[in-house]
């Protein structure tokens, strides 16, 4: 049976140790399991993350190495094994889609000998290219599958607009969908901050730049790239994704978040993952909203349909 408390996180470098650092801090286990091919970097962390247990600002969680056993009753497991691109390198995640493609099949054949039953946070990228291989694949109920995907785009397009407008990120609401990647867009249709209309925005601010789609736009694509090449690698904005999706599942949440899946004949589709908004429960993805978009958003998912299956064709997944 499922231990509510335990997690599973694979791949423990500088996304899964990001990702396990910020679920002891908000609380969300109270056992967490490590695996990586390098597994003395996964006792490291292991280690290190233990010593942090002693604070009183900690609660006591049991942070150890562990085996795919571990997944037999893990409630989560977070998949963040394989390669990223790197700084300098050509601003594409879908060129892992080949090399990450293998990794995500050796990982799931193990998990899927243990359990049928944890939520599955996908992570590793290309992550429509990996959900969606990890999804039709392998024997797994699909709506525990759950592709972080444009959820983190969500929040970088709500930093970046809301430093436009010097307010709080959280006073945007809407969503950017499609491919986590170059082919995510803002689905400005969907876009309003605390209720005063996204075309109203410059007049009540009076700012002397009005606001650009556009820029923005490309500098949402553009801002994972400098982070990459700014600090090596991006870790932090991923690892608060993740636990808001472990948050929304462990409190049954019945929230509205911007995810990927298999494309279910949504918009017609369903030879790709991409991200649309999705109603997350502790049953996982329990409905898939096919949001009415006008017709220049809806050929931006269908830009971002073509790439996803262009990079799985590539990686000869069918
Ligand atoms: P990294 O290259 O530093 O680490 C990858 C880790 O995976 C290594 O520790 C490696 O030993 C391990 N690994 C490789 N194959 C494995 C296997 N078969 N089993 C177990 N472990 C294995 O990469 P990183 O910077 O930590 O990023 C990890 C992944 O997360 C990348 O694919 C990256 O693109 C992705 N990422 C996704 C998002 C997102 O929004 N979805 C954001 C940031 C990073």
């Amino acid at each position: 049976s499922v231990n509510r408390g335990k997690v599973v996180i694979i791949g423990t470098s500088n996304v899964g140790s990001a990702v396990l650092n910020k679920i002891t801090d908000f609380q969300l286990a109270s056992e967490i399991a490590l695996i990586d091919l390098d597994m003395d970097r996964a006792r490291g962390e292991a280690l290190d993350t233990s010593h942090a247990m002693s604070s009183p600002y900690s609660t006591n969680i049991k942070v150890h190495t562990g085996t795919y056993e571990d997944c037999r009753d893990a409630a989560f497991i977070v998949i963040t094994a394989g390669p990223s691109i790197l700084p300098g390198e050509t601003p594409d995640r879908l060129k892992l889609a080949s090399t990450n493609t293998k990794i995500m099949r050796s990982i799931f054949s193990e998990i899927v000998k243990y359990t049928k039953e944890a939520m599955i946070i996908m992570i590793t990228n290309p992550l429509d290219v990996a959900t969606y291989v990890v999804s039709t694949e392998f024997d797994y109920p699909r709506e525990k599958i759950l592709g972080t995907g444009t959820m983190l785009e969500t929040y970088r397009f709500r930093y970046i607009l809301a430093e436009h407008y010097d307010m709080d990120p959280k006073n945007i609401h809407g969503y950017v969908l499609g491919e986590h990647g170059n082919d995510a867009f803002v689905a400005w249709s969907t876009v309003n901050c605390a209720g005063l209309g996204i075309d109203h925005l410059d007049e009540y601010f009076h700012f002397k730049n009005k606001l650009s789609r556009k820029e923005v736009e490309q500098g949402l694509i553009q801002t994972a790239y400098d982070v990459i090449n700014l600090k090596g690698f991006t870790n932090t904005g991923i690892a608060m994704v993740a636990c808001r999706f472990i948050k929304a599942i462990l409190y049954n949440e019945h929230t509205i978040l911007p995810c990927a899946a298999v494309m279910n004949g949504e918009y017609g589709m369903r030879d790709v993952a991409l991200s649309i908004p999705r109603m997350i429960s502790q049953d996982g993805i329990v409905r898939s909203l096919e949001v009415h978009l006008p017709e220049d958003e809806m050929e931006k998912l269908v830009r971002a349909q073509k790439s996803v299956r262009a990079a799985l064709d590539g990686a000869g997944v069918k």
